[in-house]
């Protein structure tokens, strides 16, 4: 019977349509158990009546044709008819239309007036199908209050999507309407299993749907086709890709430097310092016809002349020359890569075909291509790197980065080692993509054991589908933090349906990441308070997410403007202040002069000029700690020329197991030693206690992702 779904397509292609009629949007709704109104097809006023008695009045008549598109705005629909008006507004409604092609006009019940939402389903240019669920009427065309998610959707991403809408509480109940949530879910699931079933259906509009406390009824259908014989979008170049692993990009036992150059200054040149200097672990073979030996190293004209065996590849020399370069190192089984040069799709057209004839002699040969356009690859373990840009000593650790932008591993790279103290254990700068995309890259990623932490920065990625799978599935293992550039609004164009108009490419992004479980952030800046948060602190903390609700915070702060600050920023990330228990409060009591008010965010100034820093934060900070409503700390304080500085007690802090974020101001050269100081014992500091709460919402929500099974 699923043939009833296709025969309605069938049809309408035969016709050559690419939208179903409100009558057969309906029988398909019918056939997947999403509840509708009747919806009966009359071709003369007789037939009209006959249906209007048996359906029961009042009914409603609504134009059907496959040229009107919006029934109501050409007049279409007859609303709320008594057995005396059907004739009148049945002749009126083929008299309106005289001109048209009509299929009929379809009789069927008056719904009672409910709450009324959409739910829509259309294609995102980088996700494929995506949901969507909003309030239906003036709210889905002013407000734009919708939200969004891709396809397939779970029932927790379906009701996530409920509860997102600003409008959600008219829905649970107001003024004596109220909406049965539990029916609105199952509409969505259902429709997201028939776009999933019928790669076909393109666009689907239920809009609207009327919600009362008993159920859900669809009263207005409409669905857009993919023309005949169109591929569907589905995965796109998913199983394309040969899916051999990486080992070779970021682990090569030997590596060819091809284009290596004796002119200090010269990527080719760089780039062999930087594996002698940086102590490479492996064999390194510079290539480069006009030299005999480069840096200490004897070279060899080609790669294929190298009498070793040669796992990677690194390319430096210019875009004309390295189709050439790749036929070598198909023919020496050189496993990987690593193309430096630029000149390629970047460029222009012809750079784009050379592109394509380097992936296309990559894969006959089994090779993987990282780049072209970038500075590649940086592994802390081997010491193995391709960068161009000189790179000086490292700290080992726990997390990777990932980057579209070549220069990551320069001046950025060279930021994070010079201003933060976590660790890196690989980067990973991926140019143009034209082989080794985002994707690839996080499942290497997920089976490394050093990398505990990805941060990943996108412009533009190709198959979000797989992105989106393979993040889905690495997320819950590893924290995943993600800023994505170059959002802009989706080209306006013409659409049939509503919810393609109202897609965009950004608030898909973002739904995307809230399904995979990913840290979404929106500057380098966030990016690294994040991973910061992640790599010193363990990622699902047990008071974050456990029994206890999880995300109830206690801020401990020097001055009042502090505590408001870091109040508004817990509304805004979605934190709790814990409510103090009594021995908290008796704590801070005795420290603190009568007249001072004790609450949380604690303002601990008075206590301060009572009992001194050292006392009065190892009395709070202990206390909060012992506290069972309070899930994670942020501790701010100061480091001011006269003052000592504070120096936390952080066997007490480790004994407790509870996240504490630490925030210090004042006098720039003692707040980087503070910095060091408590960075060195695995705790984050922040510069400002905003951005302590802003991490720290990040580790809360990790903690209570959801770990249901991968899609
Ligand atoms: P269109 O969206 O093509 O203009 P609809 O079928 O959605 O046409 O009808 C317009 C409006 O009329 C709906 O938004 C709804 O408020 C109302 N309406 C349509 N059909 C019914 C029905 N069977 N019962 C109650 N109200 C209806
Ligand atoms: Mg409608």
């Amino acid at each position: 019977m699923a043939d009833l779904i296709e025969e309605i397509i069938a049809r309408a292609h035969r016709e050559d349509r690419v939208y179903l009629l409100e009558h057969e949007c309906k029988a398909i709704l019918k056939h997947i158990g999403v509840p509708t109104t009747s919806c009966l097809v009359a071709k003369s006023e007789e037939e009209a009546v006959s249906m209007s008695e048996a359906i029961g009045y009042p009914v409603a008549l609504k134009i059907l044709s496959p040229e009107i598109i919006h029934k109501s705005d050409a007049g279409g629909v007859k609303l709320n008819l008594g057995r005396g008006e059907v004739r009148g507004a049945y002749n009126e409604l083929v008299a309106t239309f005289k001109d048209r092609h009509i299929v009929g006009v379809s009789v069927q019940e008056m719904a009672k007036p409910g709450r009324e939402v959409i739910v829509g389903a259309t294609q995102d240019a980088t996700f494929g199908p995506v949901l969507m669920f909003g309030l239906g009427g003036v709210f889905v065309e002013a407000l734009k209050d919708v939200s969004f998610r891709v396809i397939p959707v779970t029932e927790h991403d379906a009701q996530e999507m409920m509860e997102e809408i600003k409008g959600y509480q008219l829905l649970l109940g107001h003024r004596g309407q109220s909406a049965n949530v539990a029916s609105l879910r199952d509409i969505l699931l259902k429709i997201s299993d028939l776009v999933t079933a019928y790669p076909a259906i393109k666009e689907v509009d239920l809009n609207p749907v009327f919600a009362y406390p008993e159920g859900s009824l669809v009263v207005d259908a409409r669905m857009i086709l993919a023309p005949p014989q169109s591929p569907p979008t589905l995965g796109g170049r998913f199983d394309a890709v040969p899916q051999t692993d990486l080992t070779a990009v970021f682990e090569p036992r030997s590596v060819a430097v091809i284009g290596a150059s004796a002119t200090p200054g010269k990527a080719g040149f760089n780039i062999l310092d930087n594996l002698l200097r940086l102590g490479y672990e492996g064999e390194v073979y510079p290539v480069n016809p006009k030299a005999r030996e480069i840096l200490g190293l004897k070279a060899y004209p080609t790669v294929d002349q190298i009498p070793h065996p040669v796992d990677t590849a690194i390319i430096a020399t210019p875009a004309r020359v390295v189709v050439e370069v790749m036929k070598g190192c198909a023919r020496k089984g050189v496993k990987a890569v690593i193309i430096i040069s630029s000149g390629f799709s970047e460029e222009s057209e012809e750079g784009r075909r050379l592109e394509e004839e380097v992936v296309a002699i990559a894969r006959e040969a089994g090779i993987r291509v990282v780049g072209p356009n970038t500075t590649g690859v940086f592994n802390a373990e081997n010491n193995f790197t391709s960068s161009f840009v000189p790179v000086d000593e490292v700290t080992s650790g726990n997390v990777a980065f990932v980057a579209q932008t070549g220069l990551f591993l320069g001046v950025l790279f060279e930021h994070i080692l010079s201003s933060q103290h976590f660790g890196v254990s690989k980067v990973a700068g991926l140019g143009n993509k034209a082989d080794v995309d985002d994707a690839d890259i996080l499942e290497y990623l997920a089976g490394d054991a050093q990398t505990k932490v990805i941060a990943v920065y996108i412009e533009g990625l190709g198959d979000g589908r797989r992105f989106l799978k393979v993040a889905r599935e690495i997320a819950r293992e590893k924290p995943l933090i993600v800023f994505k550039a170059g959002i802009t609004e989706a080209g306006a164009e013409a659409a049939l349906s509503h919810t393609a108009s109202l897609a965009g490419r950004a608030e898909v992004f973002e739904a995307a990441c809230k399904q995979a479980g990913i840290s979404r952030v929106h500057s380098f800046e966030e990016m690294l308070d994040v991973v910061k948060a992640f790599a010193f602190l363990p990622p699902s903390p047990p008071t974050l997410g456990g029994t206890g609700g999880g995300n109830r915070v206690a801020i401990i702060h020097y001055t009042g403007a502090g505590c408001v600050i870091a109040a508004d920023a817990c509304q805004k990330e979605g934190l709790e202040l814990a409510e103090f228990s009594p021995a908290t409060v008796e704590a801070l009591r005795e420290i603190t002069p009568a007249w001072h008010r004790i609450r949380n965010p604690v303002d601990l100034w008075a206590a301060i000029e009572r009992v001194w820093v050292e006392k009065t934060y190892g009395v709070a900070i202990e206390a909060a700690l012992r506290d069972e409503a309070v899930d994670a700390l942020v501790v701010s304080f100061f480091a001011m020329p006269g003052w000592e500085t504070y120096t936390p007690d952080f066997d007490l802090l480790r004994a407790a197991g509870k996240p504490v974020l630490f925030c210090v101001e004042g006098n720039e050269v003692l707040v980087g030693e503070a910095v060091a100081r408590i960075e060195g014992q695995g705790f984050p500091v922040y510069s400002q206690v905003n951005r302590a709460i802003f991490a720290l919402s990040n580790l809360s929500k990790y903690a209570l992702l959801p770990r249901v099974s991968p899609l």
